[in-house]
């Protein structure tokens, strides 16, 4: 039996990861450059593609994970389209359309957030669950949902890194959300970590990162408890430079059980692996391009 390819391709607002495999064990190609243009960007991803084709590496279906915000209702007209970022060039943007016309495959598209989920979710932290969430905490803070596993998206995609979290006693950090100040993002994202204390968070150290932990801990409790409450997850998967803080996690667990104060008394919400470091590092993205792309397939049995 012969193992089916697939192409997966994770396109961040600064680089895009494209690789063909069916998974971290069989990776056939992987290259990563630079997002420059639209027309540039894609015209190199269509060569990858085009090179592993002519090389005898023809993937069944495309999984397109891609910065956003984007289009995701089937049947929209501009499904597949980057919309209103403020990226020079890729507002209003179709990125997986020509993929899908050139190279005559059927493209999955969905967001990188989204597709890092799915790559933890087969092979990461998340392996072997059906409903759990991913955040990645970098610049900004990224949510995906899986659901019964699938990805969980209505009119748009979910946009957890913006609920309202609870403000941690004595700070008074404004926040730094463009949109909303002091939502998640605004106060827990990693440039707002730093700018408290007047430097890079990666630099913080003695009793400037201790209270910095506690209070990053203190809103991802509280972001966290929304998502527990709204969507009921078997597990939180954190990811991106943020969750390497040292000492974030207990700390976080500890903050979370006092959150949720024994409601509704569940002793998951209390282990250790309730809430837990993302596994596969930079490679969820890519990896979940490919968990995306089979989802461009028609379901066999
Ligand atoms: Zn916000």
């Amino acid at each position: 039996m012969s193992t089916t390819l697939y192409g997966g391709i994770e396109a961040g607002g600064t680089k895009i990861v494209c690789l063909v495999g069916s998974g971290p064990d069989n990776v056939i190609a992987q290259e990563r450059f630079p997002t420059t243009t639209p027309d540039e960007t894609i015209a190199r991803l269509l060569e990858f593609f085009t090179t592993q084709r002519d090389a005898g590496y023809e993937p069944a279906a495309i999984g397109f994970a891609s910065f956003g915000p984007v289009e995701l209702r089937p049947g929209h007209p501009e499904h597949g389209y980057i919309t209103t970022t403020p990226k020079p060039h890729w507002s209003n943007t179709d990125v997986a359309g020509p993929i899908a016309r050139s190279l005559g495959l059927p493209v999955a598209f969905d967001t990188d957030v989204n597709g890092a989920a799915l790559g933890e979710g087969r092979w990461g932290a998340a392996a072997g669950l059906s409903t759990y969430i991913y955040i990645t905490i970098g610049t900004g803070i990224g949510a995906g949902a899986v659901v019964n596993g699938a990805v969980a998206h209505g009119l748009v995609h979910a946009e957890m890194g913006h609920v309202i979290v609870e403000r941690e006693p004595g700070d008074d950090y404004p926040g730094r959300c463009p949109f909303h100040g002091d939502c998640f993002e605004g106060m827990a994202a990693g440039p707002a970590i730093g700018a408290r204390f007047g430097v890079r968070a990666e630099t913080l150290e003695g009793a400037d990162l201790a209270q910095a932990v506690e209070w990053e801990a203190g809103y991802l409790a509280s972001g966290i408890r929304n998502m527990v409450y709204i969507l009921a997850p078997e597990r939180v998967v954190i990811g991106g430079g943020v969750a390497e803080l040292p000492g974030l996690f207990p700390a976080l667990r500890r903050k979370l059980a006092a959150s949720l104060a024994g409601y509704p008394g569940l002793a998951e919400h209390e282990s250790d692996d309730f809430v837990v470091p993302a596994a596969l590092g930079g490679m969820a993205g890519p990896l979940g391009s490919l968990v995306l792309a089979e989802q461009a397939l028609p379901a066999s049995g």
